[in-house]
């Protein structure tokens, strides 16, 4: 069938209408519901129309009850999260910030398209996008809300927030100053921002070794997060060294991305405050698979991504809670690779059981969408995924996606 993008509609296949709704069957699955202790047998998991209604254990069933889906050996679970992806930038580009800034408008969008429909493709039905030149990730969720393109449901920041010559200045807005950054935060919240995004210090990849200099003053990052929450919105913040680690918890943002260079007391602050670490662990490693780096590039590399794994399992052993993302975008990260993350995630520490909650139910904690998907359970949105054999034992299963559900609606079916 090869990869048919929204080819199941309901009427069209013989599928099963009550009074318009179409009724699907995952029939005899092996289970794992982003929420339990434990993956279940036998069960049967029963959509109707964009809701999951009920999980019961597997029995007879004829085909008057709905469409049969039969799961044949493999896993469903629910459609997965990305809590830190940049669809607008190009991962095939070696330098994707200094391209996104010289490209028309346009190329970009089509491109963020495409990235969309990847991520959906791979699986990932929710996105926490971290940063879009222009806010373009604003039209792209409209676009995919609107069901012009297919792609994951976004949660967009319009720009991320940054210093003037900051990080992150191509895909962000520069502001300065408690009333240049205050009035930076409004303006992405009245033009559409989900969520807040900041800058709080460098890009270790980007300068020197131990760089990562911190960008914003505790004053400033405190202003930002009671800004975000005053007026309703979550905050995550960039930061890699220990300083701008410490100053983002001790403001309480909720979540704190990457923390390559965070020392054991900035970690220590993200458990004291109840922040959760974004660790994106796909990058350090991936880049160092390319066979395009200079000796002196690639040894700053290893470098980096031997404290970033020490700073992952430190904040594992600690207890921070973690959760799953890509950071596509990078350079060769591209928005399928969230397999990659979890499975980083465990190798790092994390159980194999908590490496997947990290990209579904923990992370629609993070999102404030845990209402609504990220679980397997009755009255959620239904938004599921079938995989090729067993995460628990493999996590690299979830990177064999046969089949994504959204909204209860089948956009991907892929058979070998
Ligand atoms: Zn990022």
């Amino acid at each position: 069938m090869g990869d048919g993008l929204g080819d199941n509609e309901g009427d069209e296949q013989g599928n099963h209408l009550n009074g318009g709704t179409v009724t699907s069957i995952f029939q005899n699955c092996r289970l794992i519901d982003g929420v339990g202790d434990h993956a279940r047998d036998q069960v049967d998991v029963i959509i109707e129309g964009t809701t999951i209604k009920a999980v019961e254990p597997t029995r007879a069933r004829d085909a008057g009850e709905g469409r049969l889906i039969p799961t044949l050996g493999r896993t469903l679970l629910p459609g997965l999260i990305d809590c830190h992806a940049h669809y607008t930038l190009d991962p095939w580009a070696r330098d994707p910030f200094s391209q996104v800034a010289r490209e028309p408008v346009g190329m970009t969008m089509l491109r963020a398209a495409r990235a969309a429909r990847d991520g959906l493709l791979a699986g990932i039905t929710t996105v926490r996008d971290a940063g879009a030149p222009r806010q373009l990730n604003f039209l792209l969720r409209d676009a995919i809300r609107n069901g012009l393109i297919p792609g994951p449901r976004l949660l967009s920041p319009g720009c991320a927030i940054t210093i003037t010559g900051g990080h992150g200045m191509t895909f962000g807005v520069e502001a300065d100053g408690m009333d240049g950054l205050q009035q930076a935060v409004r303006a992405q919240m009245r033009d559409g921002a989900d969520v807040i995004k900041i800058v709080a210090s460098e890009a270790a990849m980007l300068t020197g070794p131990e760089a990562a200099v911190e960008e914003l003053t505790q004053e400033e990052i405190n202003m930002l997060a009671s800004e975000a929450h005053r007026r309703g919105l979550r905050i995550f913040s960039h930061a890699q060294n220990s300083i701008s680690v410490t100053r983002s918890a001790r403001a309480r943002v909720d979540s704190v991305e990457h923390a390559f260079l965070a020392d054991g007391a900035a970690l220590r602050e993200l458990l004291d405050n109840q922040v959760t670490l974004t660790p994106t662990l796909a990058v350090t490693e991936v880049t160092l698979e390319r066979d395009d780096l200079t000796p002196a590039f690639r040894s700053r590399m290893l470098h980096i991504r031997d404290k970033h794994w020490w700073s992952c399992e430190e904040a594992i052993r600690l207890g921070v809670n973690v959760v799953a993302s890509t950071d596509c975008g990078e350079p060769c990260i591209y928005p399928s690779l969230l397999w990659r993350d979890i499975r980083i995630l465990h190798d790092r520490g994390l159980g194999a059981m908590n490496a997947i909650k990290a990209a579904t139910s923990r992370a629609a904690v993070l999102l404030g969408v845990e209402h609504f998907v990220g679980s397997i359970v009755p009255g959620l949105q239904a938004d599921c995924i079938l995989v090729d054999g067993d995460p628990l034992t493999d996590l690299a299963a979830l990177g064999r996606v046969d089949m994504v559900m959204q909204a209860g609606r089948i956009v991907h079916t892929r058979t070998a």
